[in-house]
């Protein structure tokens, strides 16, 4: 199991939004930006070549992505709250139709958004076509401290 929150590093007493499977490392922007080589591409048992196409899609959040921690839990739980909001992902759901969570819509749906990753931050927020949006995702799920996340 992997068990995702912010903690607090021994060394220097800042906050990074981490997952713990047995050891504890930084995810999400927390993690800073990866410059694959061959050599950590080997370490990790994935092609090269999939892991720079991956990055590729991430040069638009290049920014973000940082080492320097936080001041506080709070400020990484925020952290992982923007990142989950930068990646959201939509889904078609081509079996079934299902009512928009927007409050007061009433439109059937096939589509939601969904945040990276196995247990995201947000799984499945089932939206129709004119609030498939970020800021929906932001209204019905609004930030709130003390974010954990348990995912095989
Ligand atoms: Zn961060
Ligand atoms: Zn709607």
């Amino acid at each position: 199991m992997n068990y995702a929150e912010a903690r607090q590093r021994k060394s220097d007493k800042r906050w990074d939004w981490t997952t713990k499977n047995g050891r504890v490392w930084p995810t999400g922007y927390c993690a800073g930006w990866i410059v694959w080589t061959p050599e950590l591409a080997a370490r990790v048992s994935l092609p090269l070549a999939v892991l720079q196409a991956e990055q590729t899609k991430e040069q638009p959040y290049r920014a973000k992505y940082h080492t320097d921690g936080h001041e506080s839990r709070e400020d990484a739980e925020r952290c992982f709250y923007e990142y989950s909001l930068d990646h959201l992902k939509t889904v078609t759901m081509a079996r079934h139709r299902v009512p928009c969570v927007f409050p007061g819509c009433a439109e059937w749906t096939q589509t939601a958004l969904e945040s990276p990753g196995m247990g995201g931050l947000f799984p499945l927020v089932e939206l129709c076509a004119e609030h498939c949006t970020r800021a929906a995702v932001e209204r019905i799920h609004p930030f709130g401290g003390g974010l954990r996340l348990i995912h095989s």
